[in-house]
């Protein structure tokens, strides 16, 4: 049975995008007090292990579908957590890649500093990583990871991973209102940014319903921080 689950295709930059999730249910390095996923139905597994999950080939052939019916430029694996814990994501990697097709891949960036998933991210051609919290206490309570997980170590693999990833990487900060938007860690992010020193740099607001109402910051201060850290990051 098909497992795979697709967006609405959406152009970018004059480019068809598909977004795809190859995830039955949420099984990611954290659990956020504010993930979207958790508003779902699905179930959440909070893990840094790979899964198998059965109905490759029905799900393989319903990306053949969706690519025929919709000619992308770009096929956007965006899934309901760590994609990367799929254990057959590189065979759907390879799958899109055999219809001549480049792969984006989000990743919370935690699990990207040791193999194999270092070797599957590299494999693709953008990798998104992303960054939430400056302070390991906010960490700890807003994004719950596994026990022993820390922010130093969570900066330290999205820096490894960046230093020789040969790809477009692209780089999202969320900014959430109360925990990362002070001058304080507006710095921190400057110097994170100069030191990843990312493709393409996305400072966003939390955006997600119902979590916008507490943890949104206005659009003027966004804009304050996009000005602060592209400039201090770019004279570093
Ligand atoms: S990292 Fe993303 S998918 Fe994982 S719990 Fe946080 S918001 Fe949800």
């Amino acid at each position: 049975m098909n497992y795979f689950t697709f967006k609405q295709p959406y152009e970018e930059e004059g480019k068809t995008i598909l977004e795809i999730n190859v995830l039955p249910d949420k099984y990611c390095t954290f659990n956020c007090i504010y993930c979207p996923v958790s508003r779902t139905r699905f179930q959440h597994v909070r893990t840094d292990g790979f899964q198998h999950f059965e109905g490759l080939e029905d799900s393989l052939a319903e990306l053949d579908v969706q690519i025929a019916s919709t000619d992308p430029d770009l096929v956007f694996i965006n899934s309901l957590g760590e994609a990367v814990f799929n254990d057959d994501l590189p065979k759907i990697i390879s799958f899109i890649h055999d219809h001549h097709l480049p792969v984006r891949l989000l990743s919370n960036g935690y699990p990207l500093a040791t193999e194999p998933c270092r070797s599957i991210a590299n494999s693709c051609e953008e990798v998104i990583g992303e960054i939430k919290n400056w302070q390991e206490a906010d960490f700890q309570m807003t994004q719950r990871p596994i026990s022993g997980y820390t922010l130093a170590q969570y900066r330290n693999h999205l820096l490894s991973f960046r230093r020789q990833y040969p790809g477009k990487f692209i780089f999202e900060a969320t900014i959430v209102k109360g925990y990362n938007d002070s001058p304080e860690a507006v710095n921190w992010l400057a110097r994170l940014v100069a030191e990843l020193q990312p493709d393409v740099l996305n400072i966003l607001a939390l955006t997600d319903k119902p979590f916008d109402r507490k943890l949104k910051i206005s659009d003027e201060r966004l804009r304050e921080i996009n000005e602060i850290v592209r400039s201090a990051a770019s004279e570093r």
